[in-house]
């Protein structure tokens, strides 16, 4: 970059890291082989690795978290049958309907502020038996939950909502594309959550920092069925060791801990912001890499305030009319924080 460029302090999201050069370095000096063929030893090696990690029996390597939900869907259901899930879930606002195009499933959606459906609204939205309806085939969760600012539920209603799948014999599907953000949140370890469910998606390229790719987790006959969607999908990448062995650093203690320095930039950053006339920040609400804005009504419009942080080289999202969001990742400094809090000082004076 020329040295007369001013720098943007990128906000918009953690899937903006970069590999590292430990990373870089791992990939290069990959061993490879054809994955398809079980013969890539980096890709079953962070195979092993993610379901011992998880304490499950088994673990796949998928292109994306898309793909890992997706292929989840299709490897618990069948066609024609309806998951119930958090109104605003990520499978539901983000995955361009594959659930219902591709897995041809139904969605019963719930509200759930904390991230979680309650038992209640579950028990109740599980479909009984009868032959008009469709049949209730799986209860997918996310933790922490995206659209609601990276907030994480506590653990007791996780294990309500378990409770309910167990009472009517439903498979659990956990959308964790940050559970290590979860797991730092909540002090746990990942085990915590994934012993409640039947399954877990990772996302490897987001805070983690790898450049592609996540894990899914669960049973060895739910990994064996997977393992067929997946290849239908298009999956089956061949030499995925380059990718694998960024996804083993990923995976690692180190990698998973450092997430704790973009949670305290997120704090400083909500603290900061919250200062500032004008600008609303629920404290008890940022439990992990996310920061929710709220604009004052009648005050500055939040679409003005992006494009003046824009302009001041900073990026953030639009959330929603009255809201931005503002992530905190590993290419974000605790100096860059100070930096963009100044910023929107400025912006609002
Ligand atoms: C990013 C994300 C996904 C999808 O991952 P991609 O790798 O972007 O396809 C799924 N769920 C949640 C909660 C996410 O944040």
């Amino acid at each position: 970059m020329a040295g007369s460029e001013k720098r943007v302090i990128d906000l918009r999201r953690d899937t903006i890291t970069l590999p590292d050069d430990r990373m870089r370095r791992a990939a290069f000096s990959s061993p490879l082989g054809d994955s398809v063929y079980g013969e890539d030893p980096v890709q079953r090696e962070l195979e092993s690795a993610a379901a011992a990690k998880v304490g499950m029996e088994a673990a796949i390597f998928l292109p994306s978290g898309t793909m890992g939900n997706l292929v989840a869907l299709l490897a618990h259901t069948e066609r024609g049958q309806e998951v119930i899930l958090e109104q605003n879930s990520h499978i539901r606002t983000s995955e361009t309907g594959g659930a219902a195009s591709v897995a041809g499933l139904m969605l019963k959606t719930v509200a759930g502020p904390s991230g979680l459906p309650s038992a209640e609204d579950l028990r109740q939205s599980v479909r009984r038996d009868d032959i008009h309806y469709p049949q209730t085939g799986l209860i997918a969760l996310e933790q922490p939950h995206y659209r609601y600012g990276g907030i994480v539920a506590p653990l007791q209603e996780l294990e309500a909502v378990a409770e309910v799948a167990r009472e009517f014999a439903l498979p659990v599907h956990l959308d964790g594309a940050r559970i290590f953000n979860a797991c730092l949140y909540m002090d746990v370890g990942v085990e915590a959550f994934a012993a409640r469910v039947d399954s877990i998606m990772i996302s490897l390229s987001k805070g983690l920092g790898a450049p592609v790719g996540s894990v899914l987790c669960g049973s060895t006959e739910f990994i064996s069925r997977a393992a067929r969607y997946r290849k239908m999908l298009g999956g089956g990448m061949r030499q995925t060791g380059w990718l694998c062995a960024c996804g083993l650093l990923a995976l690692s203690e180190e990698y998973c801990q450092r997430l704790s320095e973009d949670h305290q930039n997120a704090h400083r950053l909500a603290q900061g912001l919250n200062e500032i006339g004008g600008l609303n920040v629920r404290l008890d609400r940022v439990h992990t890499n996310f920061v929710l804005v709220e604009l004052a009504a009648g005050g500055v419009e939040a679409s003005s305030l992006l494009a003046s942080l824009e302009a001041a080289g900073v990026r953030a999202t639009l959330a929603s009319e009255d809201r931005l969001r503002f992530v905190t990742s590993k290419e974000v400094s605790s100096d860059d924080i100070e930096q963009v809090i100044n910023i929107c000082r400025t912006a609002l004076r």
